[in-house]
Order: structure tokens, then sequence, then C-alpha cells
């Protein structure tokens, strides 16, 4: 009977221990697929940040299509007047080159 009792006890111990070993290895692939996804992340979130920043900057920033001047109008108007020329522009979507 102790053996019989014996015998399952090691059985599990040793799997156990295989167990841990493959825990462990599958510890450090999360840990480094967690790590890469945090970078993964930061970056995403980095560059969208950065993308929401860009077309802030950009969001009264007008062109007349007249003499080509680039001016900054934060008014209402729905045709702001060039600064340069005097002539009206219509407010296009600036974009970068
Ligand atoms: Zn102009």
């Amino acid at each position: 009977m102790g053996q019989r009792y014996r015998a399952p006890a090691e059985s599990v111990g040793s799997q156990r221990y295989a167990v841990i070993r493959v825990s462990l290895a599958a510890l450090v692939t999360i840990y480094l697929l967690l790590f890469l996804a945090g970078v993964f992340l930061f970056w995403i979130v980095g560059e969208w940040n950065r993308r929401r920043r860009e077309r802030r900057a950009l969001q009264h920033r007008l062109r007349c299509v007249i003499c080509a001047f680039e001016f900054e109008d934060r008014t209402d108007a729905l045709l702001p007047r060039c600064p340069h020329c005097g002539s009206l522009n219509e407010r296009f979507r600036m974009e970068n080159i």
C-alpha cells in the first residue's frame, strides 16, 4: 500500500519538474513577446501622437492659390484673405510633402 502510494507521488513530482521546465521556457517566451509588444505599442502610440501633433499644427495653415504665400489663419472666416496679395482663399487642407 505504501509502495502504491509512493509510485504516483514520484510520477507527479517528475511531472511537476517537467511542467516547471516548460513553464520557464514559456515564461521567457512570454516575457520576450510582452517586451516586443510593449515596444511596438510605444512605437504605435508615439507615431500616432506625432501625426496628431503634425495635423494640429497644419490645421490653421493656408497657402494662397495666387501667390503661394503660406500664412496662418485662426479665424473662422469662410474665405480667409491672403496677407501678401489680398486675394480670398478657400480652405484647402495642407498636405505635408
Ligand atoms: Zn496671396
